[in-house]
């Protein structure tokens, strides 16, 4: 709590502001020292140092990270974009990669100060081991989630060394410090699902237990339909994250942020919590969507309902 900068993560964040604008970085810096939140985030990978699962999590993930990615190569590759798209899943699905999808890339998107200009977006997404996940928010599920961002890096890595090698510019995106790109508004224009209140993605297959990496081309592939399954409905009337969440950090309402009426989460209230505990990742473990087998039963138990009507 030392640590805790006189600015409030939320103000950073735009909560409670009507006007719609870019996103600052609140956390996950390239450079913490950018940041109100910087010393924070140093010490989060200070407040466990003899860990070995997390520690071998890491140093595997470095690794994948510190790999080149081949120069951009011959002349452009030309397909359909219907061909792309099943040329990419071919691809992915060799590579890591637990789902793939695409969408048309929003300059919205960028944080705040990045002016850049791509065609689509392609997006990963690598799914979590729940037994592993199910430990939060003790550091064998800290350390999934750094293995799951490694795979999602390595992924990314190769999908954009694949398009450089058929004429296409693209740069690889990887979480959590990302730099320059927003993941979850793409990820739900792709279809990887909807926001849940514990503001992570829910997808009936995957739950909220994924991690996300994205690959920024000009590739001209085809998008991937959004897709709705009732969710946002669903946490209407659900609780589980909002009681389990230690801190209380979890909104039961929807809030406003930059011009958006959506579900949030307190980052005053979870950061501290999160920094002392791996990440945490209680509210991803505990959502009833994440649970191995769940929520294609509820996706189907809410389609059938909507048909009744
Ligand atoms: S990560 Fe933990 S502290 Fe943060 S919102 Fe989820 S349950 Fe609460
Ligand atoms: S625990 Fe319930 S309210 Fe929270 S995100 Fe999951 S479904 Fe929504």
């Amino acid at each position: 709590m030392a640590l805790v900068p006189e600015v409030s993560g939320n103000e950073v964040n735009g909560l409670g502001e009507g006007r719609t604008r870019r996103a600052r970085t609140v956390y996950w810096a390239v450079d913490p020292e950018t940041i109100a939140h910087g010393q924070m985030q140093r010490f989060f990978y200070r407040a466990d140092p003899d860990n070995a699962a997390v520690n071998r999590a890491r140093a595997n993930r470095e690794k994948l990270l510190d790999e080149a990615v081949p120069s951009v190569s011959g002349t452009p590759v030309e397909r359909t974009p219907a061909d792309w798209l099943a040329a990419l899943r071919a691809y992915a699905a060799d590579n890591e990669c637990d789902r793939v999808g695409a969408c048309r890339f929003d300059p919205a998107w960028l944080y705040e100060g990045e002016d850049e200009t791509w065609r689509t977006v392609v997006m990963i997404a690598v799914h979590h081991d729940y037994s592993e996940i199910a430990h939060a928010p003790d550091g064998r599920a800290g350390a999934e989630v750094i293995r799951q961002y490694g795979r999602a890096a390595f992924s990314a890595k190769r999908i954009a060394g694949w398009l450089r090698a058929q004429g296409w510019p693209a740069e690889p995106v990887t979480g959590p410090m990302t730099g320059k790109i927003l993941l979850i508004p793409p990820a739900i224009e792709a279809g990887f699902g909807e926001l849940g209140k514990h503001g992570s993605i829910i997808d009936p297959e995957f739950g909220s237990s994924f991690r996300l990496s994205a690959v920024l081309t000009d590739a001209p592939i085809e998008p991937t339909p959004k897709a709705e399954h009732g969710i946002d409905d669903f946490c209407m009337n659900c609780r589980i994250c909002e009681d389990a969440c230690p801190p209380e950090a979890i909104a039961p309402e929807k809030q406003q942020v930059r011009g958006e009426t959506k579900w949030y989460v307190d980052f005053d209230k979870c950061l501290p919590f999160f920094n002392e505990h791996h990440g945490c990742a209680i509210c991803i473990a505990e959502c009833p969507w994440s649970r191995p087998g769940v929520g294609l039963n509820l996706a189907q138990k809410l389609a059938r309902r909507r048909e009744r009507g």
